[in-house]
Parts: structure tokens; sequence; C-alpha cells
């Protein structure tokens, strides 16, 4: 901790600082040495087996950017990829960066009109999806590539697209990529309203990889099999799974959607190492009998991290109390045991917000000497970050063991909202410090625990919901008056939307009549899973929902029922 003129209380890393270099765009930085590990496979799905290896990703990254560029896309320009987990989707998002575009991912889930919103939202030239989703995508109006075998419509073939390439000369306008270019533009909700496009350069992701895998050594390089389970549209799943383990030239077992057997299947026929989830999949391996099924003694894992949302320590015990260390007796009681022992020398959680290119805390590698940050904690603080707790009432710094507003200060924080200027002044204040809406607070050995989330933010499955949306949506039932929505506790999703309405006089609509009508608009994640009619919405002197005061009221009802 030091002191600052303003006798600030700033946190930093106890690790020394990562150098970041300052030459290289993201596919670069990632693809960097990849020619040594030419045959070695970078991607393989998990059901199909299709697999490419680093000289293949090298070589669709380049053709996939040359043919973006003859298409006649220019630099800052965005491209929206709908597109579930697939072999190629790693390709996609580098290829776009590499031509000096703009990734960004929309969740393959959503509506036509939710891909519509952000499509506008991004003010997108091109959208690439495949055959699946094709149909989402058609009406909106700009040029579309599909992955798939055969020609669909008039869209673009990929693979002809990529054949093309090969073919077309230099000719088409090449403008360079520095560092300091945008790269990428997921969509969040941040602390308040809408979902919006999060500006982040080459420079930000570089500087994330290089905070965030710090505690790699050279002898990891090539040894590391990833489960690329995660959406790889989100943060998460982009910089966390598909760039960290290119650039430790290791190999991403892609899986589309999450399934039990397959997933336990993956993680022994695919040799994985380690295993990014979510909350709700740790509680799947908690519950559910079909984990009796798997000779867990093949496990090669390592490491299973899960980020996203918040992990409950109850679900943390029930994990640990399903594998109890002891005890040995019965073949599958063995075979849990082997899972809980690579469990137990895991990183367990980590902590990192879209704003911040991803991960911001993290727990450490136990075989390394710093050890690992307290089990209930998200981790310490990652080399290069400045982190303070700010008391939301008086805005001051707070010391140790005091929780408040995480702030963070990095090269990894964003460039602000896309064409939000007004959210962008509200999240990043004028010394650079990036407001996250989470309460934590930082214990004597440096360890980070979380305790509160005071933006409106819902996480869903650590899917993002934003309350502002739904709300929007409700408005628009001829029978809402008024609405709100909140968070709700849910074991096994984290978190669920839930709908306090107001119906106009003389009204008559049910409850499930609401739920459907919000289902019907949106990706099956937001829907709203409850919905409470009350008489009138909490709201302050200027007009702001009190929306603390309503979850309140809402999880009480819950205890009552
Ligand atoms: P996203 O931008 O979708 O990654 O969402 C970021 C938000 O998810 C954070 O600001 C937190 O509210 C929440 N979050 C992410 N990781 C964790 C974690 N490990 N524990 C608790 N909340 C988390």
């Amino acid at each position: 901790q030091l002191s600052t003129p303003h006798d600030e209380h700033i946190f930093r890393s106890r690790y020394p600082a990562m150098p970041v270099p300052d030459n290289l765009t993201l596919p670069e930085y990632v693809l960097q040495d990849a020619e040594l590990y030419g045959d070695k496979v970078a991607f393989v799905e998990a059901v199909t087996g299709k697999s490419y290896t680093y000289n293949e990703v090298m070589r669709d990254t380049r053709r996939f950017a040359k043919a973006l560029r003859s298409l006649g896309l220019r630099k800052g320009q965005v491209v929206i990829v709908v597109l579930p987990n697939i072999a190629e989707y790693g390709i996609v998002a580098l290829g776009i960066m590499a031509s000096g575009g703009v990734f960004s991912g929309a969740n393959p889930t959503s509506h036509e009109s939710e891909i519509k919103k952000q499509v506008e939202a991004a003010d997108a030239k091109l959208i690439v999806t495949n055959d699946l989703h094709y149909g989402k995508v058609r009406s909106i109006g700009l040029p579309v590539i599909v992955l798939s075998d055969v020609s669909i419509g008039s869209a673009m073939n990929w693979n002809e697209l990529l054949d093309a390439a090969d073919r077309a000369s230099n000719t088409h306008v090449f403008e360079e990529v520095h560092q300091t270019d945008l790269c990428a533009l997921p969509f969040s909700s941040g602390t308040t309203g809408m979902s919006k496009g999060v500006m982040l350069t080459h420079r930000n992701l570089v500087a994330n990889l290089c905070s965030s895998l710090f505690s790699v050594g050279p002898d990891m390089i090539g040894q590391v099999t990833t489960l690329g389970l995660i959406p790889f549209f989100h943060i998460y799943g982009i910089t966390g799974i598909c760039c960290s383990t290119l650039k430790n030239k290791g190999k991403v077992v892609v899986m589309g959607r999450f399934e039990l057997r397959t997933f336990l299947n993956a993680l022994i026929t695919q040799e994985v190492t380690f295993a990014p989830i979510v909350p709700p999949i740790i509680l799947s391996l908690v519950k559910n009998p079909i984990v009796e099924e798997f000779d867990l003694s093949k496990l090669k894992l390592r490491a299973i991290m899960t980020a996203a949302a918040p992990l409950a320590p109850e679900l943390l015990a029930a994990f640990e109390s399903k594998f109890p260390g002891v005890q040995v007796q019965e073949a599958s009681t063995f075979f849990k045991i082997e899972f809980y022992s690579v469990v137990n020398r895991i990183s367990f959680n980590a902590y990192g917000l879209t704003e911040h290119s991803c991960i911001t805390l993290t727990h450490g590698d136990p075989n390394m000497d710093h050890g690992i940050a307290k089990k209930n904690s998200v981790g310490f603080i990652l080399p290069n970050l400045e982190i303070k707790f700010l008391d939301p009432d008086t805005g001051r710094s707070l010391p140790k063991n005091t929780p408040g507003e995480i702030c963070v200060r990095s090269q990894c924080v964003m460039q602000g909202y896309y064409n939000n200027k007004e959210e962008t002044a509200r999240t990043i204040d004028e010394e650079g410090w990036l407001h996250t809406g989470d309460i934590g607070y930082i214990d004597d050995d440096g360890d980070i625990f979380i305790v509160d989330r005071i933006k409106e933010l819902i996480k869903f499955k650590g899917f993002q919901v934003a309350p502002a949306e739904l709300e929007a949506i409700l408005l628009t039932h001829p029978s809402v008056e008024d609405v709100a929505v909140v968070p709700l506790p849910d074991e096994e999703a984290g978190e669920i939307p839930a709908a306090c309405v107001v119906i106009s006089k003389d009204a008559k609509v049910s409850e499930e009549e609401i739920i459907n009508f919000v289902a019907s608009n949106v990706a099956n994640y937001k829907k709203v899973r409850v919905v409470h009619f009350v008489d009138s919405i909490p709201k302050s002197p200027s007009g702001k929902i009190m929306r603390r005061v309503l979850k309140e009221k809402m999880v009480e009802n819950m205890g009552t029922k």
C-alpha cells in the first residue's frame, strides 16, 4: 500500500511488474512463435473432432484478414460475429483484428431483434455467422459471411472467400494496424442502463494477457489443454481462453454448449488440463449423478477456474464435501478423491469485467512460490494493476479490510463506451480509475473478497442481463404501467431476473402472460423468471428506481412463500 499526496489508499500487486510489448497487435502477440508449433493442434471441437493446427490458424487468420480487406473493410469498422463456439471462432476473431477491423461477438442464442440492436449500436459493416443462425441475420441488410459446407442464399461462403483471397492480388487498401487501434467491441451494460459497446484496443488486450499470464513459466508453453466452453463472444472466452491458450501454444478443446456427459467425456479423452467454467457447472458436478458414470482417475485436469459470477461459499463447501479427501475405499469414491485432489490444486476463482479486458484478480498457481489466495476470495491483484476501494457515500478511498466500490487503473481499462460519452465519464474518472460497481475489500494478506454489487447488472449463469433492457420491453406491454427488474438469488443460475410490475387499472393479465411476453422478445437466458405485481415502484426523489429496496422485499417474499 502506498500513500499518495491525497492520502489515498491504493493497492498494487505483490508481484513484480510484467513488461508489455508495445509494438505488437493482438494477433501478432498471440501467434508469436506459432511456427515453432506449426503441426500442433490449436483448436479441436470436442464433439466432431474438427481441428486446426497452429500452421492452419496462422494461414487462415491471414487469409481471412486479406479477404476482409479485399471486401473493403476499413480500419476501425466493426464486424459482428454470430457464432457458437466452433473450431474456426478464434480464426474469425483474429482475422478481423488482423485486418484492422473490430471484432464484436454476439450471443448466438439472441433473437433477430437483439442482434439488430447490436449491429446498429456498433454501426457494424458486416456479419459472420453459420448456416444455423443465418436466418436471424439475413434480413438485417448487411453483407453476411456464412461458415457452411454449402452456399446459402446471397451470403458469401467462408471457404470460397478464403480461396478467393489466395487468388486475389494485394492491391486493396492496407492501413497499418497499430496497438492503439480498436480491435474488439464486446457489449456490456456496465453499471447502469442498456448494453453498450466496450471499446478495447490491441494494447488493452495484450496488456491483459501479459498481466494474467504472469505465472506461466517457459515449462508450461505447449503443455496446456484448455476447455473452450465459455462462450467466445464473451470477453472471458475470447481473451481468457482463446487468446491465452494460443499465447501459450496450448490446445483449446471447443464445446458449443454444456452437456454434462460430453463435458466429462471431453475432459477425459482430450486430456484437458485447464477448465475455465462458471459456478453452475460446479453445481452440476456436485449434484448430478451422471458424474458417477465416469472414471475420473483418468482426468489430467490441473486447474478449474470459475469466474464471471459469484461462487457461493456454500457451493464450494458442498463441492468439497462431495469429494472428501479421506476414506478411500470403493472405486468410485477413489475416483472422486482423485478429482478432488486435482481440484485442490487449482486457481479457484477469478474476477474480471469486460470493461477491464477480462481478468482483473485471480488466484495463483500453487506450483509457484507465491501460493494461492484464500478460498472464498476472488484472488489477488495481478501485476501492473492498481486497485482502490471507494466509500460509495463519500467517494474517499478506504483502507484494508473495509468494503468499498472496487476501482481499477491499468492499461487494460477500456477506451470508453462506443458513442456514449456520458456513460464513459460516469465509469472512468478523470484520473483513469474504472469504477466497477462491485463492492469488495482487501485483507491483510492482499486477498480480495467481493461482498456485493451496486450496479444494476444481473448475472444469469455468468451471462449479463441488463434490467433496463427488460424494463423497456415490459413497458411496451399494453397492461404494464410501470416496472422494475431486479436480481433474485438462485442456486443454479446464481441470479435470475425478477420483475416487479404495476399493471394499469382494470387490466387483467397473469404473471405467466408477462413471463411469456418477455420470453418472446429475448434470448432464453434473459427471460424474466419471476413476476410480482405491486402497487407502485419505489423511486428516489430524483426518479431512480430503488432497486435494493425492491430486491430485499422480493427476497423476503421468497422466504415467506
Ligand atoms: P462481465 O463484464 O460480463 O464479465 O461482468 C463483470 C461482472 O461480473 C463484474 O463486475 C462482477 O459484478 C461479476 N463478476 C465477475 N467475476 C466475478 C467473481 N469472480 N465473483 C463475483 N462476481 C464476479
